[in-house]
């Protein structure tokens, strides 16, 4: 009989992964870090069940280092087998992993330097050389295309509309049984990226699907509101507005509303600059990969082309070199600068905040949710300075915060896509979401589909 074994993001956000059992194949389906909480990332640590020798092969979701980031480590531990990922996720992948095995050397040397690591010396979880071993095992594999894993595991890939090549996989065992692992899944009638796919003709026997957002449904859109409200007030202050980005998918989509506001005539064109190394290759695989963006974002008019233009504003500008940061962090010309990382907890973001932030023409937009213990987070709580580089900063530019953008599906957008499905799962399984919104999603999901849920705890195996 299948099983399967939660190693992480159950009853948790991060740190996806989910072990089949079958026959004598062992198969993982992604292959996250944990973040966030230290108890959460000492999980890092902790060796698998089983040996990562014995493992067929690992198939992933998207990009994210919660369900990519692991990859290193496994490999590191003797993992030989192939590691099967859409297009777009090996991609992503050759950006994020090689910069995460960057960030644990960083942290190694940190922990060494100041002696707060337990372990003497302390070791990177893996550094940036494991990373580059390991992306010699990704596999690219097309949507909708059956592929065997491994004895007996076939599996394929459904658009989820997450993240630039994010899917959610339908794995076929022999034998009959079908399971539908969900991902992180994306929303419903968004720019930039496609509606997560129908699941309609998947009897899935087994479905697990995320909850992030189980409990609530996110504010309906503003149209960019909000956002032209902050732009043309910062202009009309002859101010700069800076703006801390995730790297990968939130630039993408800060651009194409600027770039929607100026055509509209509701804001001035202003100089647009995208400061982050990883943020300029990522949106050079969106533009490459426009086909499988959502239908406003595809090419039109010349043939075989991108629409470089979607990914652009009038006056739009990389910054590339770390000069041209410096002179970009020392102007206090009128303009909009998008940098990472998202929640100012490093990258090159800080130099633009410590510049801003003592300037009250100046504006700092929070976008999405900021984890506690960031400086995101301590700046929408109203701190009054902020520490960047070892020196206190005043905080006298406006904050400003904008709520609606999240690659999250809310508790309405789970819902609606759970009803895609032909048939009523034999089992529902919630992953990825904190006990309270998946708890609220389970009573929802009995109420509104009838369905019993099944809330797995970390290292629970079920036999399917
Ligand atoms: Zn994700």
């Amino acid at each position: 009989m299948p099983e399967l074994t939660f190693l992480g993001a159950a009853r948790t956000v991060t740190g996806s992964k989910y072990l089949l059992t079958h026959g004598n194949a062992r198969v993982l389906f992604d292959c996250g870090l944990f973040q966030g909480l230290k108890e959460l990332r000492e999980r890092n640590w902790q060796d698998l069940p089983v040996p990562a020798t014995s493992i067929s092969s690992v198939v992933l979701t998207h990009a994210h280092l919660d369900h990519v980031g692991y990859v290193p480590r496994l490999v590191k531990q003797g993992f030989g087998g192939p590691v099967f990922c859409t297009s777009g996720t090996a991609e992503l992948s050759r950006l994020v992993l090689p910069d995460s095995g960057r960030i644990q050397e960083e942290d190694a040397r940190l922990a060494n330097r100041h002696g707060y690591s337990k372990h003497s010396p302390a070791m990177p979880l893996y550094d940036e050389a494991d990373a580059h071993r390991a992306l010699g095992h990704f596999h690219p594999v097309g949507f909708h295309r059956e592929i065997e894993v491994a004895d007996g595991v076939s599996i394929e890939f459904m658009g989820s509309g997450h993240l630039l090549g994010s899917a959610y996989i339908v794995a076929r065992l022999s034998g009959g049984t079908t399971i539908l692992f969900g991902g992180d899944l994306g929303r419903y009638a968004r720019p930039v990226l496609p509606d997560p796919e129908h699941a309609g003709d998947v009897r899935a026997d087994v479905v697990l699907v995320e909850s992030t957002y189980g409990d609530r449904d996110h504010p309906t859109d503003d149209q960019g509101d909000e956002l032209a409200g902050v732009i043309r007030e910062t202009a009309a202050r002859g101010g700069k507005i800076v703006i801390p980005s995730f790297a990968i998918g939130r630039v993408e989509e800060l651009i194409y509303w600027i770039r929607r506001l100026e055509r509209e005539r509701r804001i001035p064109v202003l100089p647009v600059y995208v400061d982050s190394p990883m943020a300029s290759e990522a949106l050079r695989y969106y533009i490459q990969r426009a086909h499988e963006l959502d239908p406003d974002m595809r090419p039109s008019g010349k043939p075989g082309v991108g629409d470089v233009s979607a990914f652009a504003t009038a006056r739009f500008q990389v910054i590339a070199s770390p000069q041209q940061s410096k002179e970009l962090t020392a102007s206090r010309k009128t303009g909009i600068v998008i940098s990472s990382s998202g929640m100012a907890t490093g990258g090159r973001v800080l130099h633009h905040l410590a510049a801003a932030l003592p300037d009250p023409k100046n504006t700092v937009l929070v976008v999405g949710f900021q984890a506690e213990g960031t400086r995101g987070r301590q700046l929408i709580e109203g701190a009054t300075e902020l520490r960047i580089h070892g020196a206190s900063v005043p905080v006298r530019a406006r904050i400003a915060k904008l709520n609606s953008m999240s690659g999250h599906a809310d508790r309405s957008e789970i819902l609606r896509w759970l009803k895609t499905l032909p048939a009523s799962p034999r089992r529902l399984m919630l992953v990825h979401g904190e006990p309270g919104p998946m708890d609220a999603l389970k009573a929802t999901i009995k109420s509104e589909l009838g369905w019993n849920a099944e809330t797995p705890q970390h290292q629970q195996t079920v036999a399917l």
